[in-house]
């Protein structure tokens, strides 16, 4: 197969542990700049241009789309998506995963565990929103936020009300969480890959952080996951409509709880954390899925 992995620095870990795994397996594979293709949209014919000329015959696309360039990004895998070739992840899967409040609603909607959230707009609901998630300690987080920027513990209820208030004064949008107290400092990271989990790892937090983001100081290590723990993964990423996926979840008392859907998990912490070759895992599941014809995936 040709596959192109559409990635904006080839010497990242992660594209280059896939574009290994695929020579490996035998495929051709390709690193292309997502920021530096072009198109014409209203061609009859639909093309994605690269350096001057179109590229052509790919068989799937690999999307490691930056946060920060999800608008450009999700319009070239949905261009290639037009010319019928296969995603390893839809394009509005992307989009839709990278709403972190869209996310918890249609994981929610779908039944799967959350830590109790509450969204609200205005700061007089304030006291509202702290009853719901069951008063203090709560967690507030940006809904903006990645890698565990803007993500705050409140231990007191005037504490929780004086930084919701901060936030809402610099027109940030919040989400105010239940804090899962139990999880101590530790979240699993399921990588899903195909409707199954490939590879897991648990990450503690530096020595006094709650959070446990390796971006943070944070450790990886591996761990076994219950089967409970593994069928909701396998829902969450379903749910999100991702074939690839980092899911990430909290050990509470009332079971696992997801925190976030990833649509481009990194690979390097969890193949050295888990000892396992996921970059050839996600080959192998387009190897196996591509060919059966072209992606159902659609504009809409
Ligand atoms: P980001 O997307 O910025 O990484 P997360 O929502 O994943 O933000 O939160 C960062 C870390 O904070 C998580 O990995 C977890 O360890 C911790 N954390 C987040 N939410 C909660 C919560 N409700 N209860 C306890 N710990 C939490
Ligand atoms: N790629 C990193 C990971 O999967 C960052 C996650 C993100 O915020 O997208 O752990």
């Amino acid at each position: 197969m040709k596959i192109a992995i559409l990635s904006q620095d080839a010497s990242l870990y992660s594209t280059r542990r896939l574009k290994e795994a695929g020579e490996e397996l035998g495929h051709e594979m390709r690193v292309i700049n997502y920021l530096r293709c072009y198109m014409n949209i209203t061609s009859h014919k639909p093309e994605v241009y690269y350096n001057g000329k179109p590229l052509e015959s790919f068989d799937a696309v690999i999307p490691r789309i930056a946060a920060s360039k999800t608008f450009y990004g999700t319009a070239v895998v949905r261009q290639f998506e037009v010319m019928g070739v296969f995603s390893a992840n839809e394009s509005q899967a992307i989009s839709r995963s990278r709403d972190k409040l869209r996310c918890l609603q249609i994981l929610a909607r779908d039944g799967i565990g959350l830590p109790v959230t509450g969204f609200a707009h205005a700061t007089q609901d304030i006291d509202g929103l702290l009853d719901f998630v069951g008063g203090a300690p709560v967690v507030i987080k940006l809904l903006e936020g990645t890698q565990g920027i803007g993500v705050v513990l409140a231990d007191t209820k005037n504490a929780a009300k004086s930084v919701i208030e901060a936030f809402r004064q610099l027109d940030a949008n919040i989400l105010v969480q239940e804090f899962i107290k139990e999880a101590a400092g530790v979240d699993l990271r399921c990588f899903v890959v195909g409707g199954k989990v490939v590879a897991a790892m648990k990450r503690k937090g530096a020595e006094g952080d709650f959070r446990s983001n390796l971006h943070r100081g944070g450790k990886a290590d591996m761990v076994k996951l219950t089967p409970e723990e593994r069928t909701t993964a396998v829902r969450a990423a379903k749910s999100m409509g991702l074939k690839v996926a980092g899911v990430d979840m909290l050990r509470s008392n009332h079971g696992p709880v997801v925190m976030e859907v990833n649509s481009s998990p990194g690979i390097e912490g969890i193949e050295k954390a888990s000892g396992i070759d996921v970059a050839k895992k996600i080959i192998e599941f387009l190897a196996k899925n591509a060919p059966s014809g072209s992606t159902r995936d659609r504009i809409q």
